[in-house]
């Protein structure tokens, strides 16, 4: 990529970060997802609302952790808003591809979300940046209520499973592979 462009989209994921856009509580919140990191210590509290027709009418967080987490969760609820569950999903798809897929160009439909495709260099992040997108999947799985969600018992669920198992298998050394592996028997 050109280095202009890249630093640019650097300025973007800091100011996401440090200035995070739905950023509070929700009161009158459909769900409420924690979603916890551990391998980097990120934490995401989602909280939706649904509208008439089952989509996002409604979406704020709160959480700590490193820049690429919490730049994703700002950059997400932006994203989303007013999304149907459809629209969200194929978004969430689209996204894991562009931080695990280095063969794929980025689709347009990710708009601003493209500034995060630098994640796909460092895979030990992909977690951070993919946290609030599995809150959000577990928010309309669960559709009403409290949920929690880990990054080790969630990584894949709705994702192709073949390509996410050779990006993690391709990326990573033969113990995390193994651990992939086990994470899918659990799933
Ligand atoms: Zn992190």
């Amino acid at each position: 990529m050109i280095p202009e462009i890249e630093e640019l989209y650097q300025e973007v994921i800091l100011d996401h970060s440090r200035r995070p856009r739905n950023f509070g509580e929700l009161p009158d919140a459909a769900v409420l997802v924690h979603g916890d990191n551990p391998a980097c210590g990120d934490e995401i509290h989602l909280a939706v609302k649904f509208d008439a027709g089952g989509g996002l009418e409604d979406i704020k967080f709160t959480g700590h952790g490193c820049a690429i987490s919490q730049a994703s969760a700002s950059l997400m609820t932006v994203k989303l808003k007013g999304k149907s569950r459809p629209e969200a999903m194929e978004m969430l798809r689209a996204f894991h591809d562009l931080v695990t897929n280095d063969a794929n160009e980025a689709p347009k439909v990710l708009g601003d979300l493209r500034v995060m495709r630098g994640v796909r260099n460092f895979p030990q992040r992909v977690k951070c940046a993919m946290l609030p997108w599995r809150a959000v999947e577990q928010a309309f799985e669960q559709g009403a209520g409290e949920a929690t969600v880990s990054t080790e018992l969630a990584y894949c669920r709705t994702v192709q499973r073949r390509a996410c198992d050779l990006s993690a298998a391709s990326r990573k050394g033969p113990d995390d592979a193994r651990r992939t592996r086990i994470r899918f028997e659990l799933d």
